[in-house]
């Protein structure tokens, strides 16, 4: 009945819908077996993509040949590129999205991949001969081959939600939980851990009153996610609205306190801290008399509303009556409540830096199995493990994007090395070059690597080349170009910076904070004339690169020096329990994660500067 699959993906979230569509583009013959085929690219939570540090990502998968940019750029009702005011490596782009159709998009552009087979069923089991996984075994007793098995199985292995004092198994609201796999793979020798996330309620946007509510409006001039021209920026968009709780709403939530799951015990998972639930947030900031609600709509056209800020377990008619005391909400109808979900996870350590586990050959770990939270977060990991299931069928050699190609290189050296004690998602902060990991330079950092794969198409990699050159261009340009004091001083006095007394290239005076390249063409009809030719993000692309030219060269120089330890190979099979002179805690380490380079060694928590000296030596540096 079946063939046997190069590729053998579990589940069709987020992570493993990029997973099988990687592996498939590359060639591979792929499976994508989930439990429930209406369910493919479901957002558990919120209608929504990208955000600060987050947007980056769904942006450097876009670059790669990945589909979750182009997903979201058809299916988004908003955008907005956050952080605007700030320096452009916080800047992030987000969208709004319309649900049903951004799963719509995922199941067409699956179905639209040659390649890519589907069944409908719960795996309960992996095939495993000799430490190389060979295939999975379903609920219904069928086994299906395959060369590699990438599980992405989410919130679902063991899954049990909680709302109020109800407690029931699910992977997510209205689905059952999976079951089988955490036993047998606890059985083979693998560590597993528990985590939480929740959800909040949803509410009829017709029983709303938006007049007591702020509006929030999407960019005036939306961009998109995708760098390919398959995807056009919004020319409508849909309105957001913020309110806010008070008093009288935390009153009436802790009326459930007693009830709670979160506070009496029942939840033992470690959920987001930086994600809390309503009780959580008045519970821990007592002090604050309000939180911000976001309002934002489920989809075009639907009257479906995801109340964002208002995430809770708590009873449903507590959660209800509270609700009803939020400005704008005092008769809102309820769709469904909100709740929380326990579910099982596997520290990441146990993975090497493709996501392939060390303990089982040819499987791989992706997405929220591995302790993340998040569709980006999780799509991106899919995106690496598909492609490396897919390269390793091909005896090829495998992917590994460093820390300063990507925050995916970033992502998984993080989960790898440092592992996570709770759902770990993506921050700038998380970024040591973060200057260089800008949204809008994602084409040019990965494209090419794309490309290598055979993941991003000649037409991408092009397209780059010809931003590159451009960028090049414009920039000599804008060094050539001398502008007289006569042309611009009332410009520049009018703007509030210094006049010039002689001639000055236009380059120089981009390094003024109050000028860009839009104020230098407002000011200046020659140079409107002169740069008018090049396209807006190449314009954006040449001022980054002149006006933060000193800063981005420090940080280029740190990956330089850096390299040599990221460069320097620690042999597969090296011993490190035979080093007698590392720390005891070192020694474990370093042969729980088997690191692959020095600097990979450098980054593991509880391995001490004294333990990299040390292992320098035994390597003969
Ligand atoms: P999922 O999207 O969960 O997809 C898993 C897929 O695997 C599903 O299609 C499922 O049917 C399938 N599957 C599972 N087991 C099997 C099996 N044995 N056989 C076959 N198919 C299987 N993220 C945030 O960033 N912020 C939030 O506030 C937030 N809140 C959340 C609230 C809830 C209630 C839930 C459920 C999730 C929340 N998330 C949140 C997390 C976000 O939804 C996930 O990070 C993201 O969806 C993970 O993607 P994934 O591909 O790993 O798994």
């Amino acid at each position: 009945m079946f063939p046997i699959y190069d590729v053998i993906v579990v589940g069709a979230g987020h992570a493993g819908c990029e997973a099988a569509h990687a592996a498939a583009a590359m060639g591979s013959k792929v499976l994508l077996c989930t439990m429930n085929m209406n369910t493919i690219a479901q957002m558990s939570c919120n209608p929504a993509m990208g955000g600060v540090a987050k947007g980056q990502i769904v942006r450097e998968i876009d670059a790669l040949g990945g589909m979750s940019g182009i997903i979201s750029d058809k299916s988004m009702i908003q955008f907005r590129m956050l952080n605007r005011s700030k320096g452009p490596a916080m800047w992030s782009p987000r969208s709004q999205n319309d649900r049903m159709r951004f799963a719509e998009e995922w199941r067409l552009a699956l179905e639209n991949t040659p390649n890519v087979d589907f069944w409908q069923e719960m795996v309960s089991g992996l095939l495993v001969k000799q430490g190389k996984v060979c295939g999975v075994k379903t609920g219904i007793g069928i086994e299906i081959e395959s060369k590699s098995v990438v599980l992405t199985n989410g919130t679902f292995l063991n899954g049990v939600i909680h709302i109020g004092e109800k407690q029931f198994g699910g992977g997510r609201t209205g689905e059952s939980a999976a079951k089988g796999i955490t036993e047998q793979l606890v059985q083979i020798g693998f560590e597993a851990g528990r985590m939480k996330t929740g959800t909040p309620p949803r509410v009829d946007g017709r029983s709303l009153d938006y007049s007591k509510m702020e509006v929030q409006y999407g960019d005036e001039n939306p961009e998109k996610f995708s760098y390919s021209d398959s995807t056009q920026p919004l020319k409508e968009q849909r309105s957001c609205w913020i309110t806010y709780t008070n008093k009288e709403v935390h009153q009436a939530l802790e009326t459930g306190f007693d009830r709670s799951p979160m506070f009496n015990g029942r939840i033992q998972g470690l959920g987001p801290r930086y994600c809390p639930s309503i009780e959580d947030k008045i519970n821990r900031f007592a002090e604050r008399e309000r939180h911000q609600i976001f309002v934002e709509p489920e989809g075009w056209n639907t009257v479906e509303i995801y109340v964002n800020g208002f995430s809770t377990s708590l009873p449903e008619d507590v959660q209800y009556k509270a609700m009803r005391l939020i400005p704008g909400f005092e008769n809102a109808k309820m769709f469904r409540p909100g709740y929380a979900i326990e579910y099982d996870f596997f520290p990441p350590t146990q993975l090497k830096l493709t996501l392939e586990t060390h303990l089982i050959e040819n499987l791989y770990f992706a997405g929220q199995i591995n302790g993340t939270t998040g569709y980006e977060e999780a799509a991106s990991q899919g995106l690496v493990a598909g492609i490396n299931a897919s390269l390793k069928v091909q005896e090829k050699d495998p992917f590994i994007l460093k820390r300063s190609d990507a925050y995916i290189g970033v992502l998984v050296d993080d989960l790898i090395n440092k592992g996570t004690e709770e759902p770990y998602r993506m921050f700038t902060s998380r970024a040591e070059f973060r200057l260089l990991l800008r949204q809008d330079n994602a084409d040019l950092r990965l494209t090419k690597f794309g490309h290598e794969i055979g993941l991003a198409s000649n037409i991408r990699l092009q397209k780059m080349l010809d931003k590159k050159s451009a960028t090049a261009g414009l920039i000599n340009e804008l060094k050539q170009k001398k502008i007289s004091p006569e042309a611009i001083n009332e410009g520049l006095e009018a703007l509030g910076t210094a006049t010039i007394q002689e001639k000055i290239s236009a380059e120089k005076l981009l390094k003024r904070p109050q000028i860009g390249i839009s104020e230098l063409m407002a000011i200046d009809p020659e140079m409107r004339q002169a740069l008018a030719k090049f396209p807006k993000e190449v314009q954006e692309q040449a001022e980054i690169q002149i006006k933060y030219d000193s800063y981005l060269d420090k940080e280029q120089q740190m990956v330089t020096k850096l390299s040599n330890m990221e460069n320097f190979r620690i042999p597969t099979q090296f011993d490190f329990l035979s080093i007698t002179a590392l720390s005891n805690e070192g020694r474990q380490k370093l042969n729980k994660i088997r690191p692959e380079t020095l600097g990979q060694a450098s980054r593991i928590s509880g391995v001490s500067p004294a333990d990299l000296s040390i292992l320098t030596v035994y390597l003969g540096r």
